[in-house]
């Protein structure tokens, strides 16, 4: 197996939370509230009809199930042992049809390339050590005409101060040493590198999150959280 775009302290931490993850109000709630607005989003432009999709770094699988039982044939692939078996259980009780995986996307790629209508990406870039080596492979597991969403954390001193200081220190949103500010990336960052993979950026839009009313929307403001559209040419 290849392993070099992992970062096991990344893998160890997911491990020790994934007990909690399908609590509404427990250490993933952030994911939990945000979630409604980007399966909204992803829904909206990838055609479950087309093809399977697969959703990389699905951890626990709040994303996953929500898009089982929307309708889709999905994949959900992480590196963390943990999370995956919780994302298992949660699948056989809930009575959703989901395949997990314990791979990385570079490894997948070599497997199932072009296998995938759609491919979700969301909130694991700022996590590996090379998020472009991770993009491409992203790429490589779309088909031809695929829709592939991206989400991370803009390296934008609002983000530090709201998804560093104020999620992880002042409201406890999320578990201390969640996120470090080093690998957010910039979405001109993540842009490049879709455009470096052979696609299409075809949207950028923010997602703005209310820690308070727990509501999470889609926003012009792309400072701190935002969403990545793009499309694999169809040749
Ligand atoms: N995408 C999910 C979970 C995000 S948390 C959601 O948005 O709901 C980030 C996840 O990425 C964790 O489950 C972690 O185990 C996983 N991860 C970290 N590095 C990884 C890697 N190199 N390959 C695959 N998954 C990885």
């Amino acid at each position: 197996m290849n392993t070099d775009n992992i970062d096991p302290a990344e893998i160890d931490k997911f491990d020790a939370l994934a007990q909690r993850w399908w609590d509404p109000d427990g250490d993933f709630k952030a994911l939990h509230d945000i979630n409604p607005a980007r399966l909204a989003y992803v829904l909206e432009h990838a055609d479950l009809d087309r093809g399977p999709i697969l959703d990389i770094g699905c951890g626990g699988g709040i994303l996953t199930e929500a898009l089982a039982t929307a309708g889709a044939e999905v994949t959900g692939i992480d590196m963390a042992e943990k999370p995956l078996a919780v994302a298992r259980r949660h699948a056989d009780a809930s009575g959703a049809q989901v395949e997990y995986l314990a791979s990385t996307a570079e490894d997948l790629a070599q497997d199932r390339p072009s296998a995938f209508a759609a491919v979700t990406c969301l909130e694991l870039l700022e996590h590996v050590p090379d998020y472009a080596s991770t993009v491409r492979a992203c790429a490589e597991l779309a088909a031809p005409g695929a829709t592939l969403v991206f989400s991370t954390i803009n390296r934008h001193p609002k983000a530090y101060l709201l998804a560093v200081l104020g999620a992880e220190y002042l409201l406890n949103i999320l578990p201390k040493g969640t996120h470090d500010y080093a690998k957010f990336i910039r979405p001109s960052e993540l842009a490049a590198a879709v455009r470096q993979a052979g696609l299409q950026v075809e949207e950028i839009i923010g997602l703005r999150y209310n820690p308070f009313s727990r509501i999470a929307k889609l926003s012009s403001d792309v400072d701190v959280n935002y969403l990545l559209r793009a499309g694999k040419p169809k040749q």
